[in-house]
């Protein structure tokens, strides 16, 4: 399989990628290793995942690059998302003794009802690539401390990220047949969800997702999908316009809008609409697009060639339905992939650009009359990742954000996530979660026990 540089569309490495029956060996290889982890002490498996943030940090800046060059992040933010990724295994350290720990629910003389939370058994870890790092240790850190073994699929745009994962793990003390690296495409990935697994954890499209879930339902093992968004904003009349502009035209064109909670959609209200686009357009045309190896660069590459063309379609469909076009709009001609940050005024729901996943640098701003209108247009979606609200006054957002059908909901801030709270969808978006307590025990059947002495 090749891998190429989607900021210059040179290949920079060829990796070998596994077949079906490869897949089918290494799923062997997960299901002899798991029994044994199973049995090795939390505290040590704990201790091989504070090796593995150890290596993390050792190996920091090579592993930034590397994310850089094979999906074209800019470089600073491939290294936040490396201290993010930190922050997340320190929070699944500190918490999983906790989380996993037996519990006793119920006692009386004659009877005790316990609760304790025995792993699935070999799980698919099937990932993307837009925050490879994110998505990928939300599912195999808790999964690994609770005592899964994992079969990890990388997307084929984060290959050689997946690989560093792996040998750091190993590196780590985690068993090479405990954590199995599986390489390549969609066609391995379907590969591997034809194993015997005990649980499916996707993150990725709806499309593929719907896919997975229809494969998996019918053996009736666990499934979580983490899947898209069309997360909207709403900037009401009493907001502070300014800070508004800065922290939405961030929460749209951050990691070049390739964002599963990338803000898609902008309600503003329309009396202080031009104020707020005004202030919106001047941020982005703040934004620096360029080589993502360079440390001022704000906007990289698309990571995916084809996308290229999903974003073209959805700019052309606005233009002639009526959208004015206020920024950018085009493929950048040259070497790999780009497109210019692009931004819409004068849009509709009767538009691609406001009801499908656009995942890239480019957004729409549509005025809203009141909050009653713009719950409605927040809610005319397939999806329901997350969804936010700019204003002042703590119980409008809260009688707003209530009637949102979202995952995640956000006062005046946006495409945020915390390892503390849960990260599920709506709709389209999926089904379970991770991260939270529940994100580590969902890598866990709880099991009833029923004790009554002699
Ligand atoms: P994708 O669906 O194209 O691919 C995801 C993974 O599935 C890849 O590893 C791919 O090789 C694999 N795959 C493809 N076809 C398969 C099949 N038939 N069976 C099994 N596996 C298969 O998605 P992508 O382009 O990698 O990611 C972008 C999407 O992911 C966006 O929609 C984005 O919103 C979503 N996403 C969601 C979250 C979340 O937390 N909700 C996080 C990140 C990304």
């Amino acid at each position: 399989m090749k891998i190429t540089n989607p900021a210059t569309g040179a290949v920079i490495a060829n990796v070998a990628a596994d077949n079906a029956a490869a897949v089918r060996r290494k799923y062997e290889v997960a299901r002899a290793g798991q029994d044994r982890w199973a049995k090795v002490p939390i505290r040590k498996r704990l201790d091989a995942m504070a090796g593995f943030r150890d290596r993390i940090v050792a190996m920091q800046e090579t592993l930034a690059r590397t994310l850089t060059h094979e999906v074209g992040k800019p470089i600073r933010q491939s290294r936040n998302e490396l201290n993010g990724l930190l922050g997340r295994i320190d929070f699944f350290v500190a918490e999983s003794l906790r989380a996993l720990r037996e519990e006793k629910i119920y006692s009386d003389p004659k009877l005790e009802e316990r609760i304790t939370h025995e792993p699935l058994g070999v799980i698919a870890n099937i990932s993307a690539w837009n925050y490879p790092y994110f998505v990928g240790s939300n599912v195999f850190v808790p999964a690994l401390v609770a005592g899964n073994a994992v079969l990890y699929k990388p997307s084929e745009f984060a290959t050689l990220t997946g690989l560093h994962i792996a040998e750091m793990l190993h590196e780590a003390g985690i068993p090479r047949d405990v954590f199995v690296p599986v390489v390549g495409d969609g066609a391995t990935g379907a590969a591997l969800t034809r194993q015997p697994v005990d649980g499916v954890f996707f993150t990725g499209s709806y499309a593929t997702g719907a896919k997975i879930a229809a494969s998996a339902g019918r053996r009736m093992i666990k499934v979580q999908l983490e899947l898209g968004g069309k997360d909207p904003v709403y900037v009401c009349e009493d907001a502070d316009v300014q800070a508004a502009a800065a922290g939405i035209a961030d929460g749209a064109f951050y990691n070049t809008g390739q964002s599963c909670c990338s803000v898609e959609r902008i309600y503003v209200h329309e009396s202080i609409h031009d104020a707020f686009v005004a202030a919106f357009v001047a941020e982005v045309k703040g934004f620096r697009m360029g080589d993502p190896m360079d440390e001022a660069t704000y906007i990289g590459a698309i990571t995916r060639r084809p996308h290229l063309d999903v974003l073209k379609k959805q700019v052309a469909d606005a233009r002639k339905k009526g959208a004015k076009l206020l920024l950018g709009g085009s493929v950048v001609r040259g070497k790999g992939n780009w497109f210019e940050p692009t931004v819409f005024t004068d849009v509709d729901h009767s538009m691609a650009l406001m009801k499908d996943e656009s995942f890239g640098p480019i957004i729409g701003i549509e005025a809203v009359a009141d909050d009653e209108a713009a719950v409605d247009l927040m809610n005319d979606t397939e999806y329901g990742l997350t969804a936010a609200v700019y204003t002042p006054d703590a119980k409008r957002a809260r009688k707003i954000l209530a009637k949102v059908r979202a995952g995640s909901v956000y006062w005046n801030c946006c495409d945020r996530v915390s390892p503390r709270l849960p990260w599920s969808g709506v709709g389209h978006s999926g089904i379970g979660l991770t991260l939270s307590t529940y994100g580590i025990q969902t890598f866990t059947r709880p099991k009833a026990w029923h004790l009554r002495g002699a």
